[in-house]
């Protein structure tokens, strides 16, 4: 796109002012959002997201319930059990129903993860929070609103073992099964998609060309590797308007969030050769030949450590 962009937007609390923005690169940072998959009852007043638990306590707001279930997969379950047994919530079982040696497999790439998730367990031994591993919730019972739960085993195959049902009593049931990135923008402006995620080359650069991409978008990743790339992506966004080729960084690597059961969002792309915008003698980085001072750029990540605590 050589002319490039007009960016609409809406500004102010209400989002109601509009603005537009006229640019030559454009990075998308659109984000990820929380998948849930569907069972009876959870529709139940009562029945919440993880994510949204987690930002009810993080915002101080009012915690749900007295008696709760904090259930689906992956690694936003920990701070938020953890969170609502520190609030004084009765945490009756945290449902993973990821397979624990599933994890396993990832042993390398979850070793710098150890101490935050020996933290974590610690402290649902503190609370005495139950751990049911490879249990999911199979329906939210209650009339006008959550009275309880049944969870039950899964087996190797992800399916529900016959006989294993148990009732939980509980007011508030958390429940989420990771995240999923958000493409919808990256889609508008005819992105290639990865999966379920944008496709980057290194420089986090999409297939449109004056298009980068950073973040959940990208692949669930993390707030420390949301920030990296966006770093990444400025510092080459900068450079291939300035006409400059940027400093080639190590692709930093995104760490394993959660190898969910029932099914996950697809992993994220692999770091591929670059396979970015085509340059056309019109395109702002057509002078990257004629000059070599590369922009600097600090690299955030080297330092940076994801954590979900709340
Ligand atoms: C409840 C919750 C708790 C979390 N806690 C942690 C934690 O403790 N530690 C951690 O490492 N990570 C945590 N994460 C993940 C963390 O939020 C992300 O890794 C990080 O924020 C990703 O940054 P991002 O820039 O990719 O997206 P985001 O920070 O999510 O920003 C995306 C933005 O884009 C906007 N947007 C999306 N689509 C459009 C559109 N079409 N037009 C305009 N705007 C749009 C969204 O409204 C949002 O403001 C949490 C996530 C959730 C949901």
């Amino acid at each position: 796109m050589s002319g490039g962009f007009t960016v609409h937007a809406l500004l102010g609390p209400e989002q109601e002012e509009p603005a537009e923005v006229h640019a030559r690169a454009v990075l998308l940072a659109t984000g990820g959002y929380e998948q849930v998959l569907p069972f009876p009852g959870w529709t139940l007043p009562g029945v919440v997201t993880a994510g949204g638990a987690q930002a009810m306590l993080k915002g101080g707001l009012v915690v749900p319930g007295r008696r709760a279930v904090v259930a689906g997969a992956g690694p936003l379950l920990l701070p938020v059990a953890t969170g609502l047994a520190a609030a004084g919530v009765e945490v009756a079982a945290l449902v993973e129903s990821t397979d624990p040696r599933r994890l396993a497999r990832h042993g390398r790439a979850l070793a710098g993860k150890l101490p935050e998730g020996a933290g974590y367990a610690a402290r649902l031994l503190r609370h005495r929070v139950p751990f049911l591993a490879r249990h999911t919730v199979v329906r939210a019972h209650g009339d006008d609103r959550l009275t309880g739960v049944t969870v039950a085993a899964l087996d190797t195959a992800g399916r529900v073992r016959p006989g294993t049902e148990r009732h939980l009593p509980c007011d508030t049931l958390a429940v989420g099964h990771g995240m999923l990135p958000h493409t919808d923008l990256a889609e508008v402006l005819g992105c290639r998609l990865d999966g379920l995620a944008v496709a980057v080359d290194t420089e986090q650069r999409t297939d449109v060309p004056g298009v980068w991409a950073a973040g959940e978008a990208t692949g669930i990743g993390g707030a420390a590797l949301a920030l990296a790339e966006g770093h990444i992506a400025g510092c080459s966004a900068a450079a291939r308007l300035r006409g400059t080729a940027p400093i080639r960084f190590p692709p930093p690597s995104r760490p394993v969030r959660s190898t969910g059961d029932p099914p996950r969002p697809s992993r994220p792309p692999a770091r591929r050769p670059r396979t970015g915008p085509s340059r056309s003698p019109t395109t702002p980085w057509s002078a990257a030949a004629r000059r070599s001072a590369p922009v600097p750029c600090a690299r955030p990540w080297t330092s940076a450590r994801a954590t979900y605590g709340p």
